[in-house]
């Protein structure tokens, strides 16, 4: 591996050494960590962007074979650089090297997915229908569709998934693969390791010719280069995994830029648990030491980290209680992202603590500057639909039981939920038979409903659907995990009487890339018309 040069990546050239500068720093010691990084000039922002809509011209047209083989590229060249890069997140992260590991076949993984997807086409969505020149009272005209890319997408990473959901995560890959090249605006927590993957996607675009521009990486030492790619005319999407108020800022700008564009950003969620009274009496201890796993799982760090519990008063709820309050007493206190981040996570408690009638079970600790342990507390139905703040998102390994005493305030706090990623339900059987009410509301409150599980840990899959109501997401219509997330950065375009020769092999009645199409309005399979 080279040294790393702290210059953006502009096409396949570097940035300049501007006088803004950031650094990586090492989250469990406050060391930090060489070299210093240069963040990109507005005119690099602009060339990035001018490169990346020159790129599309040419990559957009390019078969999906082709744009799958970059990818599988990218894939060997970000797990190509191994230990030095395990290395190198433990640093910027302190996450365990185990779970970088993890995370990098996760990427690497992502990525062959999002080939796969490209090579086998069928994303494109292909619909034909053929004319019928007799028809009365008027003919029909020959109508043929496809998803089409929209053009350069620019893509802010998340801190917390410093390989899969950063610069060669699953929203450049599903963007590279829909055919959008991507313009990355580095995490400034973990700048190091965004320019190792960065130089892999960049070497990768090269090794196979690639238009230049198909990808960039920009350094930004504030806001100011994330806002200006954002309102840049030819960016033409946003992707974008952080915290609700980041999220909110890109979604604004981008609504009042001339030419609006979408912002598919993944912001926060509370991921509600509700434990039913068979599920309670029958399985809570092994409950209790399940949701602890799962609320302490990289220091709470996940997006679908179980913050709200949900369950009836009562002898069996103390008796869960004091089990999930002693599994969750054992965790030690472990390093969290980023100062900011464990700050961040100090400050929502502290504000839960002095809220009317919240009980604090297990009250929150930190024995170094980033290092934070697990916290519990208490409340209930009434106090809870009277203090809205309580709803909101606490990044870190706590969480909130909420008890009730009647079913009514049980399907009225579900109803007055925000959007979440995730809403889990843990029952019998029969509890499920006599609460179908709520799974109907939390259908239309979450992205995935988990049934006698955990939220954390996403399967990506083909029916995966990470994404959720706002304000878990921008846009709850959508995904980012698995293919549908390709979907994002494409629009139907519809060709209307064109002669075959002039249409592309999508859309032509022989179907040579034999991809499953509807053909007058039925399913076909990979034969032709
Ligand atoms: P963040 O503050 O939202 O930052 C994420 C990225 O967005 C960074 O690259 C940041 O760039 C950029 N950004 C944020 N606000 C911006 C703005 N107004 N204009 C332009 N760019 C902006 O997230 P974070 O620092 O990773 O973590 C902070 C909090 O986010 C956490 O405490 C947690 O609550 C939440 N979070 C949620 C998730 C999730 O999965 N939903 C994941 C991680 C974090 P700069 O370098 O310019 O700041």
């Amino acid at each position: 591996m080279a040294e790393l040069t702290g210059l953006s990546i502009i096409g396949y050239g570097r940035g300049e050494k501007s006088s803004a500068v950031l650094q990586g720093v090492n989250p469990a010691t406050g060391e930090r960590l060489a070299p210093l990084f240069h963040g990109a000039t507005l005119a690099e922002v602009d060339q990035a962007a001018r490169l990346a809509d020159k790129a599309f011209a040419e990559y957009s047209q390019l078969s999906g074979r082709v744009r799958g083989a970059f990818l599988r590229c990218v894939a060997d060249k970000v797990e190509a650089l191994g230990l030095p890069l395990v290395e190198r997140v433990a640093q910027e992260t302190a996450l365990p090297a185990g779970r970088i590991q993890g995370e990098l076949g996760r990427a690497c993984a992502g990525l062959r997915m999002f080939a796969g997807v490209a090579e086998e086409g069928s994303w494109v969505d292909a619909r034909i229908d053929h004319a019928e020149p007799e028809r009365q009272p008027a003919p029909k005209p020959d109508v043929r569709s496809w998803l089409r890319p929209l053009g350069p997408v620019a893509v802010f990473g998340a801190s917390n998934f410093p390989l899969a959901y950063s610069v060669a995560g699953g929203d450049t890959a599903s963007a590279l693969a829909a055919g959008c090249p991507v313009v990355v605006v580095a995490h400034y927590a973990h700048p190091g390791t965004a320019e190792m993957v960065g130089q892999a996607v960049r070497d990768a675009a090269e090794e196979c010719g690639m238009p230049e521009g198909v990808f960039s990486l920009l350094y930004g030492a504030g806001h100011e280069v994330g806002q200006a790619l954002v309102k840049h005319p030819l960016i033409t999407a946003v992707g974008f995994t952080g915290s609700r108020r980041g999220g909110l800022a890109l979604l604004q700008l981008a609504n009042n830029r001339p030419v609006p564009i979408p912002v598919y950003a993944e912001m926060s969620s509370v991921n509600p648990v509700f434990i039913l009274p068979g599920a309670l009496r029958t399985r809570g201890a092994e409950i209790a030491a399940g949701l602890a796993a799962s609320v302490t799982l990289g220091v709470g760090q996940f997006c679908t980290n179980p913050g709200l519990v949900i369950l009836p008063e009562g002898a069996a709820t103390e008796q869960f209680a004091a089990q999930l309050r002693e599994k969750l007493a054992a965790v030690a206190p472990a390093t969290m992202l980023t100062t900011g981040i464990s700050a961040a996570y100090t400050d929502g408690l502290t504000g839960r603590q002095r809220a009317d009638g919240v009980e604090t079970l297990l009250p929150p600790r930190t024995d170094a500057p980033a290092q934070v342990a697990p916290a519990l507390m208490r409340t209930n139905a009434v106090e809870f639909a009277a203090n809205p703040a309580l709803s909101d998102e606490v990044f870190g390994p706590a969480t909130l039981l909420v008890t009730h005493e009647r079913r009514e305030e049980v399907l009225q706090l579900a109803r007055n939920l925000e959007g979440q990623l995730t809403a889990t339900i843990h029952g019998t059987d029969e509890d499920l038979r006599e609460w179908a009410a709520l799974v109907r509301i939390l259908e239309t409150r979450a992205g995935r409903l988990v049934f006698n599980g955990f939220p954390t840990g996403v399967e990506v899959c083909h029916a995966m659907v990470h994404g959720g109501p706002f304000p878990a997401t921008s846009d709850g219509r959508t995904t980012s995990v698995g293919p549908r997330a390709i979907r994002r950065w494409a629009r139907a375009v519809c060709y209307q009487d064109f002669p075959a020769e002039a249409l592309p092999d999508e859309l032509r009645d022989e179907n040579p890339l034999e991809i499953w199409r509807v053909v007058d309005g039925e399913i076909t399979a990979r034969g032709g018309a």
